[in-house]
């Protein structure tokens, strides 16, 4: 086996060089799939992952699944079955939830352009619409009026604190397209309420991929302490606090998995305070990438290899149309590759420098570059691991018009 930065997945690494994945050989895999490139996503993973979250986040406290990381029917069928419900962010993604039996209830939306037909949706069957904007709430209530329903909402807080470190991405702490800003809220909060939107408390989205349980205990801290103070200031009831999610994975040995259960430590001792003033305020955390990040792998077939001025190309038939984040084209601040492994290859087998050239016509499609692997011939099979999360979704499939590869959930 050689593996490139994966200290954490050590289970999947030892399969794959076995060329196995979550118990099945990988070319039994690829004849399922019925070509090469697929992507395969464990099922018994994501549920022993929920269940880790489960355990460590304190009695109570409601899961959502955010169907923006993975939106794919089978997957989102199965994790029904073991959250508690669905942040979603588009009206397919509303409709994917309610396909997959959810109760309207249990669905949060957020964006921050929802269109009208999406907000006539939202209203029409109940889901909970987080606000984004006075104008967002305006045109809901004109929306609810015509329905003649009061739908419940969320006004989504963009929080003043500003030194959240260890976030790849932040949402909060600086002028954002996301939320209201925390100090506007008073007055629109006292507008909601003497609406007839039925106003159920609020949603704090703060980043996302941290990998810091310390940065996330303080962002709830943080969030619990606004959601009081705006509660006694604007004199409403929060029946509801969704803290957001932002639990990241590692990506590369640098990296370290986050400490699942100090976060649920923290959160513990921060809800403690909260309820002894507010009980009966139902606690959400939302997550994505953490629940199915891990669990999915990007398989692709080695079309060519090359020698340009003496570095070694591995030409492949898949790419950034599939794999957009491991190309690094996905916004990174710093490309760095993802885990990846040769199926099937011996530990012991000597390892040359390779680039991974995806087959797309452009100089920006690599799935790695510089990457040490045991020396691939034609056929072989490379393997991405963390493929689970905005994979193929975040991917531009229709770039160079290849079709779409399929997924499996084994
Ligand atoms: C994208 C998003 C999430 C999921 O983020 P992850 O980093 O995948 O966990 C959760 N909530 C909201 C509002 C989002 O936009």
């Amino acid at each position: 086996m050689n593996v490139i930065g994966a200290t954490h997945q050590l289970d999947t690494f030892e399969e794959i060089a076995q060329s196995r994945f979550a118990g099945h050989d990988l070319r039994v895999l690829s004849e399922r799939a019925g070509q090469t490139p697929f992507f395969a996503y464990d099922r018994q993973r994501i549920a022993t992952r929920v269940a880790a979250v489960r355990r460590a986040l304190p009695m109570g406290v409601h899961l959502l699944y955010s169907i923006k990381a993975n939106p794919w029917t089978p997957l989102v069928h199965h994790l029904k079955g073991l959250v508690d419900g669905f942040d979603v962010s588009s009206a397919s993604e509303l409709r994917a939830a309610l396909d997959a039996g959810a109760a309207p209830a249990d669905i949060t939306f957020a964006g921050p352009g929802k269109r009208d037909e999406e907000l006539r949706l939202a209203a029409a069957v109940g889901a909970v619409v987080s606000l984004e904007s006075a104008s967002e709430f305006l045109r809901f209530n004109t929306i609810a009026d015509d329905l003649n329903v009061s739908p419940p909402v969320l006004l989504r807080v963009n929080p003043a604190l500003n030194d959240l470190q260890g976030a790849a991405l932040r949402m909060g702490g600086a002028a954002r397209q996301f939320g209201v800003d925390e100090g506007e809220c008073v007055p629109l909060l006292r507008r909601i309420s003497g609406s007839r939107l039925n106003f159920q408390g609020f949603h704090i989205f703060w980043g996302s991929q941290c990998l810091r349980a310390d940065t996330i205990a303080g962002a709830h801290a943080y969030s619990l302490e606004m959601v009081q103070a705006l509660s006694d200031d604007a004199g409403v009831v929060p029946r509801r606090v969704n803290l957001g999610g932002g639990f990241g994975i590692p990506y590369s040995a640098k990296d370290s998995p986050l400490d699942l259960a100090a976060v649920g430590a923290g959160l513990a001792t921060k809800l403690a305070n909260f309820e002894r003033r507010r009980q009966g305020t139902q606690v959400i955390i939302e997550l994505g990438r953490y629940l199915v990040g891990e669990a999915g792998i990007y398989v692709c077939r080695v079309l060519d290899r090359k020698v340009s001025r003496d570095e070694t190309f591995l030409v492949v038939d898949g790419g950034m149309h599939h794999q957009l984040a491991a190309s690094g084209n996905l916004g990174q601040r710093l490309p760095r590759n993802y885990p990846l492994a040769l199926a099937g290859k011996a530990p012991s087998d000597e390892a040359e420098q390779v680039h991974i050239a995806g087959c797309l016509c452009t100089s920006i499609d690599f799935l790695a570059r510089s990457a040490k692997l045991p020396r691939a011939e034609v056929g072989d099979f490379i393997v991405i691991a963390q493929s689970g999360a905005y994979g193929l979704t975040a991917s531009p499939t229709g770039f160079l018009s290849h079709p779409r590869p399929p997924e499996l959930l084994v």
